[in-house]
């Protein structure tokens, strides 16, 4: 039987904290689905399809048979019950992360009793560090290789060349 799992996020871009997290789960399910959600209210950096290819781009060191990159919208149990999953994959950072995880993944049963959300701590090296932090520090112009692959780099500084104001 493949379990699979969905790890679902913005990712806008990937970072190594989210490249951490999809590594991890390799060593527990037989197939991770990296989702991007397409939230309507929020404008991001990055379009759906940027993403799709950093996130490629990102993990191609990893087995291919065992991993998916996609993107949804709605609810993310339909996305979940959709692609046959056993578990939603969530990255844990801090205990600030902690409140609005343990609402989500509690919501997310109660939706979908089947599903559990499986929750893995990154590399204490990222623990810190999050998309949005690393989009501030691009459109500064500082240093974000420690943060982020060297192809995510540059699409960024490309971002912000051209006046990207949307941080
Ligand atoms: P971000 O908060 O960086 O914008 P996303 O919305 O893309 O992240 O998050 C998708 C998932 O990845 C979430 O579970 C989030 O907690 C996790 N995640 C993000 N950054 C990290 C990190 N540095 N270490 C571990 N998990 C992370």
């Amino acid at each position: 039987m493949c379990i699979k799992a969905v790890y679902p996020g913005s990712f806008d871009p990937i970072t190594y904290g989210h490249i951490d997290i999809i590594e991890r789960g390799l060593k527990l399910f037989d197939k991770v689905v990296v989702a991007i959600l397409i939230n309507p209210n929020k404008k991001p950096l990055f379009t759906v399809e940027e993403r799709i290819a950093m996130i490629k781009k990102s993990i191609s060191h990893l087995p291919q048979e065992k991993i998916e990159v996609s993107s949804f919208t709605g609810l993310l149990v339909d996305y979940v019950k959709k692609a046959n999953a056993k578990a939603i994959l969530r990255g844990i950072r801090a205990i600030s992360d902690f409140e609005y995880e343990f609402q989500m993944a509690l919501t997310n049963r109660k939706l979908l009793k089947e599903v559990d959300t499986v929750f893995m701590m990154p590399d204490e090296r990222f623990s810190y560090l999050s998309a949005n932090l690393v989009r501030e520090v691009a459109s500064f112009g500082g240093d974000i290789s420690y943060f982020v692959p060297k192809h995510v780099e540059e699409k960024l500084k490309e971002k912000f060349k051209k006046g990207e104001k949307n941080v």
